[in-house]
């Protein structure tokens, strides 16, 4: 099993750890850690990049997937790793904190859409990246409201609102998400603790990213196109205004 520091505090960059798995594979080296700040994806957020070091060795880190309870590292690497062995590892922080400030923006621009369009307006999956990023919402969205839906999404990012995590079981999170339109999906299935973010009491979700502890960092937002994806779902591009 490999501790997910990012959920104790996803502003680590740099960390120690331990090598508990590894497996030398075309060219390429596939370590577990007893503890990582390494992102595997999920959720619409890519996987973290960067760089574990040991004494003598060292490997560039291009990859990183959740295997059961483990997280795998994977690149190419110079010398050779062993179990065991102690680690320094650091990501790629203007990328992953960049991924941060876009995926709260994601969680904002949802609750834009759900307060304008009702409350159980679905949403219907996105994928989040560091110049540009959409998600998929189950309702028609008009050309004419994306300076409404940005207005709203803008005015959350002035507010600097608390942005912060909670654990609850699988009873309370239904019970929370109820009153902000939310739900657990077949994506938390056998999850038994839960991980609700808040923002302030405007914003509630079940996620297992890593978001800004503030709605500013966001900075701002700015939606870029609808396009329609047929079957009553609406795409939304946006970026980072800066
Ligand atoms: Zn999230």
């Amino acid at each position: 099993m490999t501790i997910k520091l990012y959920y104790e505090d996803s502003y680590m960059r740099d960390f120690r750890a331990q090598i508990i798995g590894l497996e030398f594979k075309d060219g390429v080296v596939q370590v577990v850690l007893d503890r990582t700040v390494f992102y595997p994806g999920g959720g619409g957020q890519p996987h973290d990049i960067g760089v574990l070091t040991g004494s003598e060795w060292k490997i560039r880190v291009h990859s990183v997937y959740l295997v059961n309870d483990c997280i795998v590292h994977e690149g190419p690497f110079e010398g050779i790793p062993k179990i065991g062995g102690e680690v320094l590892g650091r990501i790629d922080w203007n990328r992953r904190y960049r991924l941060m400030r876009m995926h709260t923006a994601s969680h904002i621009l949802g609750y834009a859409v759900k307060r304008i369009y009702g409350l159980n307006t679905g949403f219907a999956g996105g994928l989040l990246n560091v110049s540009e990023s959409y998600d998929d919402f189950n309702t028609r969205i008009s050309r004419d409201d994306l300076p409404m839906i940005e207005d709203v999404v803008n005015d959350v990012v002035r507010q600097n609102l608390n942005h912060h995590q909670v654990w609850v079981n699988r009873e309370e999170a239904n019970e929370i998400l109820l009153r902000y339109g939310e739900k657990l999906t077949e994506l938390h299935e056998g999850i038994v603790n839960v991980r609700i973010m808040k923002i302030n009491n405007l914003i509630a979700y079940a996620c297992g990213g890593t978001h800004t502890a503030t709605t500013g960092e966001v900075k701002g937002v700015k939606i870029l196109k609808r396009e329609s994806k047929g079957a009553g779902v609406t795409r939304i591009r946006y970026t980072l205004l800066d």
